[in-house]
């Protein structure tokens, strides 16, 4: 069984996680499994890990008192983790850069990954120009036509960008068809992963890459305030960018945690992207998780106007969590995260992504009925610019 923070020897956080793949991968997930425990037992690692996480991603990044934000709500103290003001402009970097370290200790050559909106896209392509391997990252073609500017950037740095015209075209689509090229080519390639989803062990590799931003979180707060945080706040798509605030603060008992999953238009409408508050149990992309499926077992469209919670399924940890209330799940619209969105860019003269603007919206509504001794951390996943158009387009359904 699993200990609390850790997967059993199987992969299991709880009753969710595994392998569930076809039997020419397991002998890959093998092999990457023990690659990934020798490389954490090597302290040279760790070390060109944290070297180019401040050389290169630009961290530590800022645990920022957003004390505008604060005083107009008039409650709680609210700072936000600047993940923001990372290289590439989000998380992602930081499990691209220590995956795509471990591609290049396994002397694999060639790397793939999905990407859905294309963040995840342009961290990989990144890692990879850094490092020296090739990069081909299959994206949905719906996906292609709506990021464009994305796309353009991962090609900028030397990516191939495969186009995916099965299913619906997104991300679930183009995760399907990076483990077939795996499958494929298993011998000389690197899969990638974007999120602490997939089978064992990439839940416990993204979100130990990932931890960095609650290790850095914990720090800071001691430093400035003597203290820890009380309330964790983070969106929750794959769950990287949470689990990676979260985690660290696991036995802090007191510290609560909190996921904002996409509401979409509501969830009674059905049309939204939330398998932990609307869920429920079965298998997706080689895991046992909550997820969004129908009555016959096929996998829902999902819809959410932040394209990287736009995704059908979650991370095994995220289920575990869930099932034993150390953390709670709430979910947050498309207007509301619109709200969010606004609040931040008015009060602090900070542009976030769609993504945390949902977890802003909830934070701010949550600060309300906190006194003002209390704090929360806000993990300010992403930033706004490729999400411009998406503001204009909410901005012309209201007028
Ligand atoms: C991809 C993305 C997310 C969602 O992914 P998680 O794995 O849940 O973190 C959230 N925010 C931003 C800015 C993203 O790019």
């Amino acid at each position: 069984m699993s200990t609390g923070d850790r997967p059993d020897v199987r992969g299991y956080f709880g009753e969710y996680g595994g392998k569930f793949v076809p039997e020419t991968l397991m002998a890959a997930l093998d092999e990457l499994e023990h690659a990934y425990r020798e490389a954490c037992a090597d302290e040279s690692f760790a070390h060109e890990f944290h070297h180019l996480c401040h050389e290169y991603i630009g961290r530590p990044t800022p645990l920022y008192h957003a004390r505008q934000l604060s005083e107009q709500i008039g409650g709680a103290a609210i700072l936000l983790k600047r993940e923001d003001l990372a290289h590439t402009g989000a998380h992602k970097i930081n499990n691209a850069v220590g995956q795509a370290l471990l591609a290049r200790r396994m002397g694999k050559k060639r790397v793939i990954a999905e990407t859905g909106a294309g963040q995840h896209g342009v961290a990989v392509a990144a890692a990879c120009a850094l490092l020296g391997l090739k990069a081909i990252v299959y994206m949905g073609d719906e996906d292609i036509e709506r990021q464009s500017p994305n796309v353009h950037r991962m090609k900028l740095m030397g990516a191939e960008v495969r186009s995916v015209s099965s299913g619906s075209r997104t991300l679930k689509d183009a995760i399907n068809e990076a483990i077939r090229d795996w499958v494929t080519n298993v011998g000389d390639t690197y899969y990638l992963l974007g999120s602490v989803v997939g089978p064992h062990p990439y839940p416990l590799m993204v979100r130990d890459f990932q931890a960095v931003i609650g290790q850095e979180t914990r720090e800071q707060m001691l430093a400035a305030y003597n203290r820890l945080p009380d309330y964790l706040v983070a969106c929750v798509g794959g769950g990287s960018n949470s689990l990676g605030l979260f985690h660290p603060f696991f036995n802090d008992r007191k510290v609560e945690f909190i996921g904002v999953e996409a509401g979409g238009r509501g969830l009674e409408t059905g049309s939204h992207a939330a398998p932990l508050t609307a869920g429920r149990v079965g298998v997706l992309h080689g895991a046992k998780s909550y997820l969004l499926e129908d009555d016959n077992g096929q996998i829902r469209e999902t819809h959410s106007i932040a394209p990287g919670l736009d995704y059908p399924g979650v991370g095994p940890e995220h289920s575990y969590y869930k099932d034993i209330g150390r953390a709670r799940y709430v979910a947050v619209t498309d207007a509301q995260a619109v709200e969010g969105f606004r609040l931040l860019c008015d009060t602090e003269g900070i542009i976030p992504a769609m993504e945390p603007a949902h977890a802003i919206y909830h934070a701010a509504r949550l600060a309300a009925d906190l006194s003002t001794d209390k704090t929360i951390v806000i993990n300010l996943s992403g930033r706004g610019d490729k999400d411009l158009d998406i503001i204009a387009g909410a901005k012309d359904k209201k007028a």
